[in-house]
């Protein structure tokens, strides 16, 4: 259904989505986004420090990996915004050439429970690292994730914590709704500013050649005080500010500056030229269903290219996580991708993609695998178990990734039992490539018109 509330204008637009295929409620489509173009439905491996632990950007490439996430809070923090901006925002920072979405810092920020301060103008926190004082506005989160450079960026919305009563859910929902609105119109006014024309290669960068976006010129308050703070956004005039910043970065490795001189990889990535990034507005309401509805509804008056929902996977049941799934999702405009946030098992990705689910994310499968939890085709696998200390055979015998085709049971569970940090790149790639793996299955699944048949060939069963 098309909504004729939307404001925004597809030809400004940095996406665009296609529906290829339909198979009850769900579909495949292709997400173009500046850096990549992306099938859907997809799996996110989450990069929360710019890096997902353990693999290497290559392998992330041969293992399919469309699109990654990186985490705003945690970026924040470190290495800082400023730091990631000079180097050309998080594609040129980590050398990923393909999508990236980040999240708003929201989720991380009300994880820290005891540590933050909820007010309307935004909240008040406490660094997990070293207990600094910081403040996220929905202002300020726009401009970190304008600065990290993300292909999508999210809006800065409140994690209704679970259980809440209706009135908490209402009052929390409504906080959202207006800082969504706070988020796009800072967006909108400062999308341009995005790191992507920025060289990486800042060290043969001249001063004629360097061409600082408005935005670069950076706060000096920021040089002085906690890297990447972006609380003081608004302060000061850039104008005044623009020449210490570019002469810091113009003399990068000199003491204080953040970026080395050696090291600079020669490799270059295509800027997109002219494209800026996508902002996603992000439906709550509690595990209200109503709540939800109106949620979804104002936040399309708002007007996004695409909609995620958000505060599930709070601890409550899974089942009551499906219904409001289910139920949002008739909400949400047909036509534009749909992000299901932190979820799932692989038996809940595939379902939620059987739902109409297009993008979902989860730590699930990277966390595991260093926890030596592996998702197999056979069932979960416990590598740490005596019984794989004699086992010859693969981890997974279905499975063509690189770990599966080369080494033993036996081995793996030596890894892990010895500690050694092989065990946990190795587990990793395995795990990701079983996700990666399991939505291919499900798209293929989907664009053959097998409406259930993939339900109950895809997943990880219990072990016998
Ligand atoms: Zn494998």
């Amino acid at each position: 259904m098309l909504n004729p509330h939307r404001c925004y204008n597809p030809e400004r637009m940095s996406i665009s989505f296609h529906i290829d295929a339909s198979s009850g409620k769900a579909r495949t489509g292709r997400l173009l986004t500046p850096h990549a173009e992306i099938e859907t439905p997809v799996f996110m491996p989450v990069g929360t420090l710019a890096s997902v632990k353990g693999v290497p950007q290559d392998t992330l490439e041969e293992l399919g990996a469309q699109i990654i996430l990186g985490n705003t809070y945690h970026l924040y923090l470190r290495p800082g915004i400023e730091t990631v901006r000079r180097m050309g925002g998080l594609h040129g920072f980590m050398a990923w050439p393909r999508a990236i979405l980040t999240d708003s810092g929201g989720f991380q920020v009300f994880s820290l429970n005891e540590l933050r301060k909820v007010t309307e103008e935004g909240v008040m926190f406490r660094s997990h690292l070293d207990g600094s004082s910081h403040f996220f506005s929905p202002e300020s989160a726009m401009e970190a994730q304008i600065g990290l450079g993300a292909d999508i960026i999210m809006a800065f919305d409140e994690c209704t914590e679970h259980p809440a009563d209706h009135a908490r859910a209402r009052a929390s929902m409504e906080l959202t709704l207006r800082w969504a609105a706070r988020s796009k119109k800072y967006f909108e006014e400062h999308k341009h500013e995005v790191p992507w024309g920025n060289s990486r290669q800042l060290s043969a960068v001249s001063p004629q050649q360097e061409q600082i976006p408005r935005f670069a010129r950076n706060d000096k308050k920021k040089e002085e005080s906690a890297e990447g703070y972006v609380g003081t956004a608004a302060a000061g005039c850039p104008a005044e500010r623009s020449s210490a910043a570019q002469a810091s970065l113009r003399s990068p490795g000199q003491p204080g500056a953040a970026v080395p001189t050696q090291a600079v990889p020669t490799q270059t990535f295509p800027t997109p030229s002219q494209k800026t990034q996508s902002l996603f507005g992000i439906v709550q309401g509690g595990m209200d269903r109503e709540l939800r509805k109106e949620s979804a509804e104002r936040t399309i008056e708002i007007g996004f290219p695409g909609y995620a929902i958000g505060g599930l996977s709070v601890g409550e049941p899974r089942e009551l996580t499906r219904e409001i799934v289910e139920s949002t999702l008739e909400h949400l405009p047909a036509d534009q991708p749909r992000y299901l946030m932190g979820v799932g098992t692989p038996e809940e990705i595939v379902e939620y993609a059987s739902l109409g689910v297009d993008m979902m994310d989860c730590v699930l499968p990277t966390r595991a695998a260093r926890h030596g939890l592996l998702f197999t085709s056979e069932g979960k696998v416990s590598i740490k178990q005596a019984r794989y200390a004699q086992d010859p055979g693969p981890l997974d015998p279905t499975c063509g990734c690189r770990v599966c085709l080369r080494y033993s049971r036996a081995y793996l569970r030596h890894l892990y039992a010895s500690n050694e940090v092989l065990a946990q790149v190795l587990n990793t790639i395995h795990n990701l490539s079983f996700y990666l793996d399991t939505m291919r299955r499900v798209r293929h699944s989907i664009s053959l018109g097998e409406e259930s048949g993939f339900l109950s060939s895809v997943g990880s069963r219990p072990k016998p």
